[in-house]
């Protein structure tokens, strides 16, 4: 992890928050490479969610909601780690990730309000046996609108998308022509003030969620359940994250949420170990109920197919975009043999404490699925002291930026221009030679085989969008 941090930071994919300042635990930031990542991901889910399908709309709430909205949810009284002191040191722990690093599982009373602890857990830091009962410690952020700084203009930064989703129910249904079943998607950010933010951005402060709210009428849960489940692995097997590496875990019934019918995690073999990416749940009618009670609006839907009244049912695919980001990169990046200029050979993979064979040199290249890389193509003139070869491949490069994101560059030998795209993960280099200038044809250089073919310069559009997958 920390090779691809360095990577990250050397490239412009992701920054740490404030560096500047000596940065800001928890917080990062999206270099010019990294926000082109995270768009793709965003468009991706847009499309497969929202676009393709005729039965879920978009919506863009507000970050900072009326404090009664997480009264409602429940985020105001439980939406909390417990937390454990040391007396000795001060430092604090999250009591669930104390216990799991020794082998114990942090277990609930039996009212539920507190938690049973082990007196003889010794402090991770200076080792005394001087930690406090587990406490919760809410992880909302407080803010204040307004002048006025007290009691009554509290309110939060929004610790995830999905309830400004359940307080526009009503408003989209009675606004668009939606018909349960339907569903409400929203990407945006939200805040956690999480207590031990770590592995890079896997868990941070500030974050991007991406869900869908899939109403449904009561009693088709499990159908529905399953269906989004499947879905959203084929999607994750779309942006090029291979099945094997992706797992999902069943919550056995004494995990779930006392509303919840059912809930399936979807999990990445990251390099820290095997973590969630999504959650996917089939919540009932927990929320909009919720809100009924504290709204006092009334949230019963009338179906028109079969004229009935009910508070419709939900299914919540819940991912987070920097989770996914950070999976993309983890299962990009690769360390290779590769044949010097001159040699024929394809790309080996490093053997830990093997030399290089002979004629290789080693190159980091990162292996996006193409419509996931930050860059589609880099456009290279042979010489760039060739005013004939420039002017034409700044017209190809020229053409092809209306549709994609597209590279040029002309500075040093052609070798150490591929290889810089290839650590930055473009599948396709584009080479002008004194070649083109006589019948029209490029060079096309494949990132991940090495292979150079020649191309008619009009035929370049539609390779790329065949690449793409997006013919
Ligand atoms: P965890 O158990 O890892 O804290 P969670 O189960 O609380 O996560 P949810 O509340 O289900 O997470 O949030 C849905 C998604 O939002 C997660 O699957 C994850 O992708 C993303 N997410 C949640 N918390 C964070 C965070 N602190 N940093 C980055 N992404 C997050």
């Amino acid at each position: 992890m920390e090779t691809l941090a360095a990577l990250c930071k050397r490239r412009g994919f992701i920054y740490q928050g404030s560096e500047v300042y000596g940065g800001l635990n928890g917080f990062w930031d999206y270099g010019p490479l990294g926000c082109e990542l995270k768009r793709n991901i965003r468009e991706s889910w847009w499309r497969s969610v929202v676009q393709q399908r005729d039965d879920v709309v978009g919506l863009d709430a507000a970050i900072i909601m009326h404090p009664k909205v997480w009264e409602a949810s429940g985020h105001v009284d439980s939406f909390a780690d417990p937390m454990v002191d040391c007396r000795a040191c001060r430092r604090r722990f999250r009591a669930d990730q104390l216990l799991e690093e020794i082998g114990q599982k942090l277990e609930r009373t039996p009212d539920g309000k507190g938690y049973v602890w082990p007196d003889n857990v010794a402090c991770p830091a200076c080792g005394a046996k001087a930690l406090t009962p587990p406490r919760p410690f809410n992880l909302m952020f407080r803010t204040f609108v307004g002048p006025v700084e007290d009691e009554s203009s509290v309110a939060y930064l929004r610790p995830e998308t999905a309830q400004g989703i359940f307080v526009n129910f009503d408003n989209v249904v009675s606004t668009s022509r939606v018909k349960v079943p339907f569903g409400i998607a929203q990407i945006g950010k939200a805040f956690r003030n999480e207590v031990n933010p770590r592995n890079f951005t896997f868990r941070s402060r500030e974050f991007e969620q991406m869900e869908l709210e899939f109403f449904i009428r009561p009693g088709t849960d499990a159908e529905w359940h399953r269906y989004w489940v499947e879905e959203r692995l084929k999607w994750y097997e779309s942006i090029g994250l291979p099945r094997e590496r992706l797992h999902r875990y069943d919550y056995p019934p004494e995990e779930l949420a006392h509303y919840a019918s059912a809930c399936v995690d979807i999990l990445y073999d990251f390099p820290f170990g095997r973590q969630e990416l999504e959650g996917i749940a089939a919540r009932g009618d927990y929320d909009l109920s919720r809100h009924q009670e504290y709204s006092g609006k009334s949230f019963v839907y009338f179906d028109p197919d079969t004229q009935e009244r009910y508070i419709p049912h939900v299914v919540e695919p819940s991912a987070g975009v920097d989770r996914i980001a950070l999976a993309l990169l983890c299962e990009a990046y690769r360390e290779e043999w590769v044949p010097t200029a001159g040699v024929q050979g394809e790309p080996k993979p490093v053997e830990p404490g093997q030399p290089a064979p002979e004629g290789y040199e080693l190159r980091t290249v990162l292996r996006f699925a193409p419509c996931m890389a930050p860059i589609k193509a880099a456009v290279f003139p042979l010489l760039k002291n060739k005013p004939e070869l420039v002017a034409k491949a700044q017209e190809i490069y020229r053409k092809l930026r209306r549709r994609w994101p597209v590279f040029y560059d002309q500075q040093g030998a052609i070798g150490r221009r591929y290889r810089r795209q290839d650590e930055i993960g473009t599948p396709v280099g584009i080479t002008v030679d004194f070649q083109t200038l006589e019948d029209h044809t490029v060079t096309w250089r494949d990132r991940d085989t090495m292979q150079q073919v020649r191309v008619s310069v009009e035929e370049l559009p539609a390779r790329i969008a065949a690449m793409l997958g997006e013919d």
